[in-house]
């Protein structure tokens, strides 16, 4: 495989990565205390029935927040972000249940561009996580089972199993190089 310096759009990522860090960082020198940090942290709520999982939260006594990173583009063609401003704000319920108080804010951070800050409005993250657990509930009626894989470049870089997904290792190609680096030991 070579260095990774070699590797297509290294240097690219690395550069974005660095902007993204330098992103975070003054988020959280910015803060009003010094919030407790916690990164990866996956989160219950809804009686165990919505899973969410944060890439931090940030709690202090003066500072409540969650991050959330985004790989790819959080604005949709017509300039609005309302789907990853949605998943945020259902994690944001899990997070509510599991630390006892609303976080105030969260911010979506994207590989490309500045962070966007979102307030939370305790009202509508409870009523999107009750909707996600209906239609969650009307998807599974409709169909029953195990449901075929559908590998790919849009998909497959932001799921949690792509490690240990058969689909996705036999679909995985360089042409993915832009989205996901996966490295096998075959
Ligand atoms: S990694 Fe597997 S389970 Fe995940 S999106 Fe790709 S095909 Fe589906």
């Amino acid at each position: 495989m070579g260095s990774p310096d070699a590797w297509p759009g290294y240097q690219r990522k690395r550069a974005r990565l660095r902007r993204l860090a330098r992103h975070l960082r003054g988020l959280l020198d910015n803060a009003p205390d010094r919030p407790e940090i916690r990164t990866e942290l996956t989160i219950v709520g809804l009686d165990g029935r919505l899973l969410g999982r944060l890439d931090l939260a940030a709690r202090g006594s003066k500072s409540h927040f969650i991050v959330d990173y985004k790989s790819g583009s959080i604005t949709n063609a017509s300039g609005r972000s309302d789907r990853t401003i949605a998943v945020s704000f259902s994690s944001t319920q899990c997070l509510k249940t599991n630390s006892g108080s609303w976080p105030t804010t969260a911010y979506l951070m994207p590989l490309d561009g500045p962070p966007v800050e979102v307030v939370i409005d305790p009202d509508a993250c409870q009523q999107l996580a009750e909707d996600a657990i209906r239609v969650l509930g009307e998807f599974n009626l409709l169909a029953p089972g195990q449901q075929p894989a559908s590998a790919g470049e849009d998909t497959c870089p932001n799921c949690h199993f792509s490690s240990r997904c058969s689909a996705f290792w036999s679909a995985c190609s360089p042409a993915w190089a832009d989205k996901i680096l996966a490295v096998a030991d075959r």
